[in-house]
């Protein structure tokens, strides 16, 4: 990962904003300036020099994992370290934070940190992270893990098509496919995996439990793993047993729905743009109302991340970006059914990272 190229392209934003300076403290945009894996640290960067703090636990490993940036071992809150240590540079007006990711007492720390004189003006809360509009492009090493983390949860929808069976409880389907992620090298499931079958798929965000799979019914398994720090992310649903018309049917309107989406993915369409994609289609269907999310996300070194695919989202896609395309259906009482693929935006339109089937498949 070329940490030099994304501290310079920080720095171009950090003046552009007008700020003398930027404290960083969520731990995935410190990982992506620096490299830097701990759970306890801070990185401060100005136009001129950029400090990773932390604390003695994580000496070895910052010496390790950082060449970025100076690192400095602190003992007390690595940000009140990274705060002071901007406040202290010459030419030092004002730094930039994120607010999404500072807590009251937090702020209120650093302010007491500060020389008297600063403690008014020299913190500015950021409309927007800078660091996760970097974060939104990936580059191609990115890419490369990301389509090697997709195929490894490809994978594993294979293996589960061949475990699963009516009876199992949903927690056994799930404890399968998390024992058989380690085995395949992942670091972690990037969420806790949904298992939802029966009527339960109608839950959008139904977690495993101990029900039982029907002889009859849709089963969602919605999952994704953790290769070295990026997430994948995908939804396959299956029919347990032979599927009635109304399944079959909202079934293919669904997988209409996913490919539209898919479609739909090039650089420079808006995100609102392909969520009416999808969306027409089960609009079309009489399904509107049972489509109750927007279509995807943005997924990298977290599982949601900018941008968001949904109605009224102007951002506009550029190349580099991975985002899920995952429309659904829900009927409360009855089933539902998700499908979603990670796609990496292209100049040209979309690849799909997660060529698992999606054809409905009856087990
Ligand atoms: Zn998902
Ligand atoms: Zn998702």
């Amino acid at each position: 990962m070329d940490h030099y190229r994304r501290i310079g392209a920080l720095r171009r934003k950090i003046t552009r904003a007008g700020l003398s300076g930027l404290v960083v403290t969520h731990l995935p945009d410190i990982r992506y300036m620096s490299g830097f894996t701990g759970s306890s640290a801070a990185l401060a960067v100005t136009s001129r020099s950029v400090r990773l703090f932390t604390d003695g636990r994580y000496t070895a490993q910052a010496a390790e994992e950082v060449s970025a940036a100076k690192v400095e071992i602190v003992s007390g809150p690595p940000a009140v370290g990274a705060v002071q240590w901007l406040a202290a540079q010459p030419g030092a007006t004002m730094a930039g934070f994120d607010p999404a990711w500072t807590t009251v007492a937090e702020l209120a720390r650093w302010k007491a940190a500060l020389p008297s004189s600063l403690r008014r003006s020299f913190l500015a809360a950021l409309p927007a992270s800078l660091v996760q509009q970097l974060r939104r492009v990936k580059d191609e090493d990115e890419i490369a893990i990301m389509a090697e983390a997709a195929l490894v949860g490809c994978r594993l929808f294979e293996h589960m098509l061949g475990f699963i069976r009516p009876g199992l409880r949903e927690i056994e389907v799930a404890a399968e496919l998390e024992y058989q992620a380690r085995l395949q090298g992942a670091d972690a499931m990037s969420f806790e995996t949904i298992v939802a079958s029966g009527a339960r798929s109608a839950l959008p965000h139904g977690r495993a439990s101990v029900s039982p799979l029907p002889r009859k019914g849709f089963l969602t398994l919605d999952f994704g793993v953790i290769l070295k720090g990026y997430c994948s992310d995908m939804t396959r649903t299956v029919h347990l047993g032979k599927p009635g018309k109304a399944e079959r049917d909202t079934y293919n309107s669904v997988l209409e729905a996913q490919l539209a989406g898919v479609a739909a993915v090039t650089s420079g369409v808006t995100c609102a743009e392909v969520d009416e994609a999808a969306r027409a289609v089960l609009r079309r269907d009489g399904l509107a109302d049972a489509f109750s999310h927007s279509t995807g996300h943005g997924v990298g070194l977290e599982i949601h991340e900018q941008p968001r695919i949904g109605a009224g989202q102007s951002t506009r896609l550029l190349p580099g970006m991975v985002i899920t395309i995952e429309p659904g259906v829900y009927l409360p009482g009855k089933f539902g059914i998700r499908i979603e693929d990670m796609v990496a935006v292209t100049a040209t339109g979309g690849q799909v990272l997660t060529p698992a089937p999606k054809a409905l498949i009856e087990l």
